[in-house]
This record gives structure tokens, sequence and C-alpha cells, in this order.
């Protein structure tokens, strides 16, 4: 198509929002591992699994063969509030770099919650009010997740107690307000209300908290306190079906324009934008109709994909919830204090884990600076102002379209621009001053983490 009749922002009518999600899992070859009960080293069962999730959850997280998944009537009305959200030209990005590539961006920063967490905060919102439930617990680490969740559970009416990573609690009082708004509870973890958070507290007195230990103290009070359940804004299967909806809206975005990107490019810290935005994509490379090049980027100080273990590891630092098999950095490591609160996890969705370990797709690290340099470029270029997490993604698709001004490429790059960063800005700040670090892990320090990992036979070859 002539290049100039391809606009800078490619919407979809709001009749053309999918009706069903993708389950890239049916069309996996290799399936991803299945969670274990880390007392019998059994895969879970859904009985096991329904103390702690909401059953309809269960049944999407333990299918692997149901290729698509009909989103509830409820869900899509609320999905249009903000949805189909546009794929965007990065016109002016390009002309900044001179690069012959084009570079197209989907764009999930588009509601109040300020990042794509809200497609899966609706749909496992709806689930347990239809299963009668008063409430859902959860962690939250930069506050995005919770931010998405009490959004979801005020639409539903639901109580959302929401578990918080101290040093975000701390930094970050404007997201914790907003949580606040929408009438979820913050508490700080770790906290003494839970008995785990007691004992995390004990072995690291002034801990400011991780994902995994929040985690732990959200699960807890979920199992312990009648008709609630816990809830997970990534990494789990069920969240990666949820978030196919970003992929599938670019692909049917990009199809209008006869359109095929080269290159689909996605930070992961979990993995669920990043699943979701490839979906449709990875399903067409699984099928062998089409090939795609796929990259995954994550901050140096966090590395689970590029320098991780593939192994079964627990998900949360309290060693209560199943075993998950992913590529890990060890339930026991904590990153260092870097500002993509987002991308702080351990772990890695398990699907996407296998899919990498298989060669569908690569990964790449990137370091703090880089990533802002990336964020500002992008700023002042595009206008939007990008989340720390999503620059990760900016930092990879800028690099691959100076590659091509150098080979003189005319590649096409997709981009998942996952949120905005308007909570971020004491980041900015850090990154302005030039007082921002770069930390990166030794492997004296990674190995600390892979010691925790679970041993037994056949785990870690
Ligand atoms: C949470 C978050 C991420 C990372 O989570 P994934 O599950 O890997 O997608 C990325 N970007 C933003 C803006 C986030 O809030």
């Amino acid at each position: 198509m002539d290049d100039s009749k391809i606009p800078y922002k490619i919407y979809l009518e709001e009749n053309e929002l999918p009706t069903s999600w993708y389950n890239m899992r049916a069309d996996m070859k290799n399936k991803p591992a299945p969670l274990l009960n880390p007392g019998t080293l059994q895969p879970l069962k859904a009985e096991e699994l329904a103390p702690i999730f909401c059953e309809e959850l269960v049944k999407q997280e333990l299918d692997d063969t149901t290729a698509f998944i009909e989103i509830p009537e409820e869900i899509r009305k609320f999905y249009k509030m903000y949805r189909p959200s546009p794929v965007v030209r990065a016109r002016f990005l390009e002309k900044a770099l001179g690069t012959p590539a084009k570079i197209y961006y989907k764009f999930e920063g588009n509601n109040t919650s300020g990042s794509h967490k809200l497609n899966s905060a609706i749909a496992q919102a709806y689930y347990a009010k239809k299963q009668g439930l008063k409430g859902v617990t959860t962690e939250t680490g930069a506050g995005q997740w919770g931010t998405a969740l009490s959004m979801a559970c005020s639409f539903f009416d639901l109580d959302c107690k929401v578990y918080m990573v101290k040093v975000s609690y701390e930094q970050k009082p404007f997201r914790r307000e907003v949580m606040r708004t929408y009438g979820a509870s913050v508490t700080p973890s770790p906290s003494t209300e839970t008995e785990v958070g007691k004992k995390i507290l004990e072995a690291h007195p002034g801990t400011t908290g991780s994902l995994g230990c929040a985690i732990s103290e959200a699960v807890e009070v979920a199992t312990k306190n009648e008709g609630y359940r816990y809830v997970l804004g990534s990494v789990l299967n069920q969240v990666l079906l949820h978030q196919s909806v970003i992929g599938l809206e670019a692909k049917a975005a990009l199809d209008k324009y006869d359109i095929t990107p080269d290159i689909i490019i996605g930070c992961a810290g979990g993995g669920s934008n990043l699943g979701g935005l490839i979906a449709p994509f990875m399903g067409e490379k699984l099928r062998g109709e089409k090939d795609y090049r796929i990259i995954a980027v994550e901050p140096a100080s966090c590395p689970s994909f590029t320098r991780g273990k593939f192994a079964y590891d627990f998900c949360d630092t309290g060693m209560i919830c199943p075993l998950a098999k992913m590529y890990t950095l060890g339930s026991g490591f904590i990153p260092s204090a870097n500002h993509a609160g987002g991308l702080r996890f351990h772990g890695m969705s398990s699907a996407l884990s296998q899919l990498y370990h298989d060669g569908y797709m690569e990964a790449r690290s990137v370091e703090q600076t880089s990533v802002f340099e990336a964020a500002e470029f992008f700023a002042r270029t595009e206008g939007t102002l990008p989340a720390p997490e999503s620059a990760h993604a900016i930092r990879a698709a800028i690099d691959e379209a100076i590659k091509c001004k150098e080979t003189g490429e005319e590649k096409t790059i997709l981009f998942g621009l996952t949120g905005t960063g308007y909570f971020d800005l004491v980041a900015y700040e850090k990154f302005h001053d030039g007082v921002m670090s770069d930390y990166i892990p030794t492997d004296a320090d990674l190995q600390v983490g892979f010691d925790g990992i679970p041993k037994f036979p056949g785990n870690m070859d």
C-alpha cells in the first residue's frame, strides 16, 4: 500500500472488538509445563486450585486445547469504555531517527489505570462476581495492577485488598490514592497482618519488600477469609489469555492496510503484555503459516530470560504458591531498586518460557539509563510520556530501527506501548539529574537466588 495512505492512527470500530480471546497454548506442540503441588510434585488439579483462584479462571488456567474462548458480553461492554485501542504509526520517531524502518506501536495507556493490566483485571473481577465472591486479594509492585484491579472491582462492587510492595507504597503515594479512590484497601508489604509477612520481616528486618513477598501475603489473606480469592496480574496462562485482546486488535488493525510486521517487540515482566501482543502472530508462527521475529525486552537488573534458569520454582517468596516451570532468578531474588516496578518479578510466564526455550522468540536485556534515554526521545518525538516498563520496548524498537538505517532495510516493527509514565516522575527526575544508576547483578548475586530453586530429580537440567 502507498505509505502516505496509511493513517497516523489506525482505529478499529467498536463492533470490531474481538469476540473471543485467543489461547496460544492450543497451537503449541510443547505445552507449557503444568503447575505442580509443591508438597507432592504432582500436577495441580482444579480442586486444589479452587481455594486460591476463581473457578472459571482455574478452567482457563488449565485449558491447553481450546483455541478461542468467548469474551463474556459484560466484559466486552466494559472493554468498550477504552477499547479498541489504537495502533499508532510512529512517523515522528522514524523521521527523527532517519530510519527506513516503519515503526508501529499498540497503545494501551488510554485508561485511568494507565496500562494494559485493566484487560485482565476486568475479566478476573467479572468471574469473581459471577461466582458470588465477596472480594479478591492481590499484590501490586509499582501499582498499575492494583489500580487496574481496584477499578475493575469497583465496577462490579467487589471488595479489593491490595498488598503493595513497601518501597512503592512509600514512593508512589499518588498511585495508592487512586486505588483508594476506587475503594480498595492498600497495605504496605511485608506487613504484620499476615503470618508470612511477620516471618519475612523477622528474616529480613527493614526490607522494602518485593512482589514475591506481597504475593505470599495476598494468597494467605485470600485463603484465610471466606468468600475471597486471590488474583494475579501477570505470569499466569489466564492473564496471557485475556491480554490476547491486544494482539488480536493489533493484527486486525494492521491487516486492514495489509501491513505485516517483521519484528514484534514487547517488554517482559511476567510476560502478559508480550504474550498478549504476540498471541495471534505466534499462532501463525506455531502453525507454520508465517514467520516473525519476536523480541522480549527485560531490565538488566532483573534478567529472568537472559540469565535465569528454566526450572520449576515458586512464584512467591514465602513459598506457599504452586510451582511453575519458567525462566527464573529464584523466588528469593530481590532485584535492585530499579524504576521499572512492573518488570521486577523473578520469574516469567510458563507459556513464554516454553516458547523461548523452543526457539520461537528472542530475549535481550537493557540497562536503565539507556531505557530512559529512549523514553525521553520517544516523549519528545511522539508526544506520549511512556511508562518506564514500556520504554524497554521502545529502546529495542529504536535499536532495531537504527540497524535498519545502517543496512538500508525497510523493516516493519511493531511494539507494545503498555502504559503511561505519569506516576514515574521520580524516576524521570533521577534520570534528568544524572543520578540514575545501572545496577547489574553479578553471577555471584544471581547464584544466591538460584540456590533457592527447589531441588528434585529432573529440575534444573
Ligand atoms: C505491569 C506492566 C508491565 C509488565 O508486565 P507484563 O505482565 O510483563 O506485561 C509492562 N508495562 C506496564 C506499563 C506495566 O504496568
